[in-house]
């Protein structure tokens, strides 16, 4: 047995000189602490099983090469195959898909899935590169994961900058490979090739769900809830449109382009209708436009970020006029912004919980896919309801019982449940 931990946890260095997998250790070390977790346990969780790098060498249209960098890495086995999507970003390093993976291992465990966790991602400007460019690199990334992916390895799924097209040529790359269609590797298709219904809107609708659902607890009206929405992707558009058709007025919402804020409330309508023609807000006129950074300091009730890491930090965290925080993004709140929102009494729902919808929903995709058996919308969104509530629940149970924030109860119950499969499953040495 291990019993010491000679290795402290691998935090690569960024050119951003900040470790994002560092910002996911500190919150892990709070819980391990409460939870007492031995110190052989906390060497194996807090380093990752296995990190891939590789080059995508690849045709330009202009029929020049390239090569960009490809990574996949497979946080922890123990609960099942590993899940988690795939990241197309100019941002994107090795120290991020760690963070990426070690934050899908605590949320497929706080929504109780048989997953572990995973996140792959390819170092590239998606807004720079035709469709064509994009389906080789997609195809090269896949055909150089085809042994360490698969239904019951490691099931990729969309993240930032990846979609629908993307797991379909993703799918058919393996398939081929496989000498076999194999819908269950990734999940985010399109309905025609394995999807689900209710997949594409998922982690938005799980988003509402959370923030409705803590709305009611903090006795906050739908009517009288102000909401930003910090992002304006998959996540932030679901999310918006959602918090609109349950009754709530959405005052904020911004992306690459900067921010736009009217408090009469934004109209989502073409706010939409330009992010889906344009893929960006730059011709949106219908509020004040300001910075990425004043939108996150600027009146309402409910903050959601929903787009990259690190946008909560200490610079402006004590500036925060919202009530509550529902993190659609993954790390979107540095350790130290989260103890000032603490400290200021300001709820925040983590990440692990508040944008688990879209994993749940993946979840779903993968069963439906190895009963070759589809279920209806309204079946797929009560399942994911019935998930979100009965964990976000258990959750708050133990936040009031140990007076915690709803982020360290989280990762409590996440460590605790890996804990649980490790301990049963034993270490192979
Ligand atoms: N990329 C999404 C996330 O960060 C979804 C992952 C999945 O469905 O596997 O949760």
């Amino acid at each position: 047995m291990l019993r010491t931990d000679p290795n402290p946890p691998t935090v690569p260095t960024t050119a951003r000189d900040v470790s994002v997998f560092g910002d996911g250790i500190a919150y892990f070390n709070e819980a391990a602490e409460l939870l007492q977790l031995e110190r052989s346990m906390r060497a194996i969780l807090t380093h990752p099983s296995r990190q891939i790098i590789f080059s995508i060498p690849f045709q330009r249209d202009s029929g020049e090469f390239e090569v960009y960098t490809g990574y996949r890495v497979q946080y922890n086995f123990a609960r099942g195959p590993v899940k988690g999507g795939i990241r197309y970003h100019p941002g994107v390093t090795l120290d991020e898909v760690t963070a990426l993976a070690f934050w899908m291992t605590w949320k497929c465990a706080v929504v109780d899935l048989p997953f572990g966790g995973a996140k792959g991602g390819v170092t590239c400007d998606p807004s720079k590169l035709s469709d064509s460019e994009l389906e080789r690199i997609t195809r090269r990334y896949a055909a150089e994961l085809v042994e360490v992916v698969g239904p019951d390895k490691d099931v990729p799924a969309p993240d930032v900058g990846t979609n629908s097209k993307t797991m379909a040529w993703f799918m058919d790359t393996y398939s081929m490979h496989m000498r076999q269609t194999v819908p269950g590797v990734v999940t985010g298709k399109p309905l025609a090739i394995g999807g689900s219904k209710g997949r594409v809107e998922a982690t938005g609708r799980g988003v509402t769900i959370i923030a409705m659902d803590e709305m009611e607890n903090m006795k906050i009206k739908p009517s009288q809830t102000k909401v930003i929405i910090q992002g304006f992707g998959n996540v932030g558009m679901w999310a918006a449109r959602l918090f609109a058709q349950r009754g709530c007025k959405i005052v904020g919402i911004s992306d690459v382009t900067g921010a736009y804020y009217n408090p009469k409330g934004i109209d989502l309508d073409k706010a939409i209708e330009l992010a889906e023609k344009d893929h960006n807000l730059a011709a949106f006129r219908g509020g004040d436009k300001i910075s990425n950074a004043e939108l996150l300091v600027s009146e309402c009730d409910v903050l959601v970020p929903a787009a990259l890491e690190r946008v909560l930090t200490s610079e402006n965290a004590p500036n925060i006029k919202a009530k509550l925080v529902v993190e659609g993004a993954n790390g979107p709140t540095t350790p130290d912004a989260d103890h000032i929102l603490n400290e200021r009494g300001i709820t925040v729902i983590p990440d692990i919980m508040a944008n688990a919808g879209g994993v749940t929903v993946s979840y779903f995709e993968w069963v439906q896919d190895k009963m070759g058996y589809f279920w209806k919308l309204n079946e797929v969104n009560e399942r994911l309801e019935d998930t979100l509530i009965t964990n976000f629940h258990e959750l708050r149970a133990i936040a009031n019982r140990h007076r915690i924030p709803y982020r360290t109860a989280a990762y409590m119950v996440a460590i605790d449940r890996v804990v649980q499969s490790l301990k049963l499953r034993g270490v192979y040495a």
